[in-house]
């Protein structure tokens, strides 16, 4: 395990599904009834992007970074960048970003819970820190795709959300999370299941939706944006995510959501796309 999410935190492809991240646990926090999220891959928490790891890439400039730069904040930003700013005021100002845990803690209401997976020791610790004064995150030291069998249903509530976010090391990465969405949807029928991918070049982010559909999976949203037309396939060109049992109209929201980024991404030729794999 050599991926460190500190390095990539804030980057255009966080602050993507973040947005989309936050917009899902407000539908959730629409009724009333207590809701559980197992997020599978939770990295740190909470990064600080003035550490080495973030200043080493670079990379959050081009994302949180332009941002929380736009003269303006889009309506359908405002929640999660209120997180965000909140986040840096806690922080004196300095740049600390929330990541999926962080977030997700931020947005539960009493009764609500957050049950989150990290495999890498280092980022566990800093995990367990994190929450240790919050009793409604647990955290667990072990693999993400095992959860999906371990600890679904949830026991804790009725309705909720599985967040998938693997670091796309392993070659056969598309393939273990198609299975664990598989999986999930079994043991948590009434669940929204999101996980993000990669872009890189165009065969394997179609070859997992399609393996999805010909599974006979249905109900799919898949939420992509691009930075530029995918042409080079060494680099990460956008960021997708694939959401299974959406919430009631979700395709809008995310459509305005995307729309919001794309202004403040990429170099001119950021595109995206909010396309029904499969319908209801
Ligand atoms: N979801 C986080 C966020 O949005 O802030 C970022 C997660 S990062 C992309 C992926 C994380 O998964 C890394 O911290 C890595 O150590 C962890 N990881 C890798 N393989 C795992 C596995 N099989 N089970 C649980 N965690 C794993």
């Amino acid at each position: 395990m050599n991926y460190r999410h500190s390095y990539h935190a804030g980057n255009f492809a966080d602050v993507m599904k973040h947005a989309l991240l936050t917009a899902l646990i407000d539908s959730l926090c629409r009724k009333p009834a207590p809701f559980s999220v197992l997020d599978t891959h939770a990295g740190i928490g909470l990064y600080d992007l003035s550490g080495p790891e973030a200043q080493a890439t670079g990379e959050w400039r081009d994302g949180i970074g332009r941002v929380l730069d736009a003269p303006e904040t889009a309506p359908a930003l405002r929640h999660w960048l209120e997180i965000v700013r909140t986040v840096i005021g806690e922080h004196e100002g300095r740049l600390f970003y929330p990541g999926s845990p962080d977030l997700i803690a931020r947005l539960l209401r009493p009764g609500d819970t957050l049950t989150c997976c990290e495999l890498h020791p280092e980022d566990q610790t800093h995990l367990r820190r994190l929450f240790r004064h919050n009793g409604s995150v647990s955290v667990h030291g072990r693999d993400g795709y095992e959860a999906m069998t371990a600890l679904l249903p949830p026991r804790a509530a009725k309705r909720g959300l599985v967040f998938m976010d693997p670091p796309f090391e392993r070659k056969d990465e598309f393939q273990r999370v198609t299975g664990a969405i598989i999986t999930a949807r079994r043991r948590f029928p009434a669940g929204i299941v999101a996980a993000w991918y990669p872009i890189k070049h165009r065969a394997p982010t179609r070859a997992f939706l399609n393996a999805l559909k010909d599974a006979g999976q249905r109900n799919l949203l898949a939420m992509e944006l691009t930075l530029r037309p995918p042409l080079d396939p060494a680099r990460l060109n956008g960021s997708g995510l694939l959401v299974a049992n959406p919430p009631f109209r979700f395709d809008e929201v995310a459509r305005d959501i995307l729309a919001a980024l794309r202004p403040c991404l990429g170099d001119g030729e950021t595109e995206s796309s909010v396309e029904w794999i499969v319908p209801e």
